[in-house]
């Protein structure tokens, strides 16, 4: 039976980490950390996400300081809103909350937010942080995976790791961080020959496709460790609560593999946590306080 790299409870306990980071250092810092959630227009999951966002923030004394704007804002007023945060000195973190509704380009609205407050990691500067190990704010998703494996105690150094996917997101800033805790890293992508021949080879292997289901038993080695960063709603009753799947066939798999992430409380709940991390981490900096991100996470 696969040990669980169980995303809930560890998320939980760095909140509390967290938490206790933020109570001690208020006085000091003179504010409390805030983040800035901005939501254009109403994409129903895009609710369900900023609200989570929201609750977490509150649950560790980050104030919130986001604006939800109508689906018909123009593009120069997002920006405008943008620009006033990247300002306003009570806002440690921003996160343009995507998708965007159509006719709102992201890519001049994700690089108009000031990189020190790139509450998301995904900021071209950050990016290139990564790509060069400097310091900076990480990608949440990718981030979160590290701090699981690392809870998890999966040792990385010299093991062959392969990512499924390529996106900015998620699959290229996954394979730089596990390259740079010296796994010998391949991406498999959609052009990929034989994907399943690749999936094989590797000692940790990272899903992020975005494909329901789409790794079984016959994609993994025995005693792999199984990452699976894929979440979609199944189609239930009216009513009825939205049943998630991943993109791994997690029955399938976990009897052959050493660890596993299951979907949902795998991976999900560590992409909000490393959020709140950056903000905290910003938080720290612009006030002058010393806190090494180290402290904040496994
Ligand atoms: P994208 O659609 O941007 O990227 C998917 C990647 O998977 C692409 O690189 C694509 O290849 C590759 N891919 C697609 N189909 C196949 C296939 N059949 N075989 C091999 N590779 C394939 O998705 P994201 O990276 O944004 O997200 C991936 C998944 O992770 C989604 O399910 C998303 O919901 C989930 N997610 C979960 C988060 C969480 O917190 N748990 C956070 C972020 C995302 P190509 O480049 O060739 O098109």
């Amino acid at each position: 039976m696969a040990q669980r790299l169980d995303g809930r409870q560890l998320a939980a306990a760095l909140e509390e980490r967290l938490e206790r980071v933020v109570a001690e250092r208020l006085a000091q810092a003179g504010r409390p950390p805030g983040l800035a959630v901005l939501r254009v227009g109403d994409d129903p999951a895009s609710g369900v996400y900023v609200a989570n966002k929201e609750k977490a923030c509150s649950r560790i004394g980050i104030t919130n300081l986001g604006a939800h704007l109508p689906a018909e804002t123009p593009a120069a007023e997002v920006l405008s809103t943008i620009q006033r945060l990247n300002a306003d000195p009570a806002v440690d973190g921003i996160l343009l909350q995507l998708p965007l509704p159509d006719g709102l380009d992201e890519g001049p609205l994700l690089a108009a937010i000031d990189p020190e407050k790139d509450a998301d990691g995904l900021h071209t500067l950050n990016l290139g942080r990564l790509l060069k190990g400097e310091p900076g704010p990480r990608s949440c998703t990718p981030a979160g995976v590290m701090a699981l494996l690392a809870a998890g105690g999966v040792e990385l150094s010299g093991k062959r790791a392969v990512v499924v996917g390529r996106s900015i997101l998620v699959g290229q800033p996954m394979a730089l961080m596990l390259q740079a805790a010296n796994a010998t890293v391949s991406i498999g992508h959609s052009r990929t020959k034989d994907l399943a021949e690749l999936t094989r080879q590797a000692d940790v292997l990272v899903v992020a496709a975005g494909r329901p289901r789409m790794i079984g038993a016959e994609h993994v080695k025995p005693g792999a460790v199984v990452v699976d960063v894929g979440i979609h709603r199944l189609p239930s009753e009216p009513g009825a609560k939205a049943k998630l799947c991943g993109d791994v066939r997690f029955e399938e798999v976990e009897p052959i593999a050493s660890a596993i992430t299951p979907v949902p409380g795998g991976v999900g709940p560590m992409t909000v946590t490393l959020l709140l991390v950056n903000t905290v981490a910003s938080w720290c900096q612009r006030c002058g306080l010393d806190q090494p991100l180290a402290d904040l996470l496994p």
